[in-house]
């Protein structure tokens, strides 16, 4: 089976990380430092604090600019669930706002969701392909609001010639296994030019306590333990080094694609703007609309055939949880988006031949599908 996605780890890699298994400090130690100045160079964004997972820095990152209970954020409803549950975990409401054909928060639609009691905004770039920042810039400064982008697919994908991240006022992104780049399975990051928010993120990412003289230290927030191993920012400094690699490899990929389905009667492809680059973390594409019923079926013979495609993502207000916090709601380009979308296999780890295979495979199968009535 080709998978949606996968990690690659090569002999650097993990020599990499047996030489911070050899090393006097497992945690706690330079490697963390090292992996976020290489971060924040990389991204040009001033500070960078690495985490033990995406989920935890959206957690640290809505705390560090003050969401209280009732506040409101604004975000998109196809995304990964911790997006918003992280705004929950401090009893805040998620307002969901609808997205556009390729997966992204629909920017047009944002300011009417605004009202007093919201803080922020937070994009996702929706499988590396950056959002209309520029335009979401705007409205945030126009209302005073924060710009908050879960670029967790998207490291190294670029937008008006910066890395995503850039035009945020806190980037978060995920080392998890098969997201642009891993730090061992798990593994997290904040990106910000204020240096203020940044050293509340740091306090809150180790309990809340500072050192003083001696052996002598002062509690004085609530915090957490959400840091990142050495071990694990071994993995990610060797990693980083290739992303750049890794993405062009997928970028052929989307590349071949692209050219294999043009014109193709059963699907489009979502498009990259002229004004971005995107990571690929995944290659959507949006099934027409006779092919929506036999869906699963559709899922099932790909699977069969080795084609391991996802469907990104169930929008997050249709989770039973949500319903019953926030009653049942229905946002139009969401619904049809996920009745239609399928992420094919795109990573690096994939050849020409691999990327063949699945275009092949993916025709074949759809056209063995007709209509069906459900
Ligand atoms: C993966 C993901 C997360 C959560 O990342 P973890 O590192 O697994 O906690 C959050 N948001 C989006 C959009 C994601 O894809």
């Amino acid at each position: 089976m080709i998978p949606y996605s996968r990690q690659s780890i090569d002999e650097d890699d993990i020599n990499a990380v047996i030489s911070a298994l050899k090393s006097d400090f497992l945690t706690g130690g330079k490697r963390v430092e090292e992996f976020e100045e290489a971060l924040a160079a990389y991204l040009n964004i001033k500070y960078v604090c690495v985490l033990n997972s995406a989920t935890s820095a959206l957690h640290l990152t809505y705390q560090s600019i003050g969401l209280l209970k009732d506040d409101e954020i604004i975000t998109s409803p196809i995304t990964f669930a911790a997006t918003s549950n992280a705004a929950l975990m401090l009893g805040a409401k998620p307002i969901f706002c609808d997205i556009k054909y390729d997966g992204n928060i629909d920017e047009k639609k944002i300011e009417d969701l605004i009202t007093k009691k919201t803080k922020a905004v937070v994009p996702v770039d929706f499988g590396g392909n950056p959002v209309e920042i520029k335009k979401i810039r705007e409205i945030c400064d126009k209302n005073e609001l924060f710009l908050i982008q879960d670029a967790s697919h998207a490291l190294g994908s670029e937008v008006h010639g910066e890395r995503v991240g850039f035009f945020a006022d806190l980037a978060i992104f995920s080392f998890h296994a098969i997201k642009p780049i891993t730090t061992a399975g798990e593994g997290g990051a904040i990106a910000t030019n204020s240096k203020e928010l940044y050293e509340k993120i740091k306090l809150l990412r180790s309990h809340g306590i500072v050192k003083k003289e001696v052996w002598n230290q002062d509690m004085i927030e609530l915090g957490y333990n959400y840091r990142l191993s050495d071990v694990a920012c071994a993995l990610g400094l060797s990693q980083l080094k290739k992303l750049d690699s890794f993405i062009e490899q997928r970028a052929k990929i989307a590349s071949f694609y692209d050219e294999a389905f043009k014109d193709n009667p059963y699907f489009f492809p979502v498009k990259i703007p002229p004004f971005a680059k995107s990571s690929y973390h995944l290659y959507p594409i949006l099934l027409d609309r006779n092919l929506w019923c036999p869906k699963e079926d559709i899922y099932k013979a790909l699977h069969e055939r080795g084609v391991g495609v996802q469907v990104h993502y169930k929008p997050t207000y249709k989770f039973s949880y949500y319903e019953k916090l926030f009653g049942k709601m229905e946002l139009k380009v969401s619904e049809d988006f996920y009745k239609a979308e399928l992420s094919i296999p795109c990573h690096q780890m994939m050849s020409l031949e691999d990327a063949k295979f699945v275009s092949e495979t993916l025709l074949e199968v759809l056209g063995s599908f007709g209509t069906c009535k459900r």
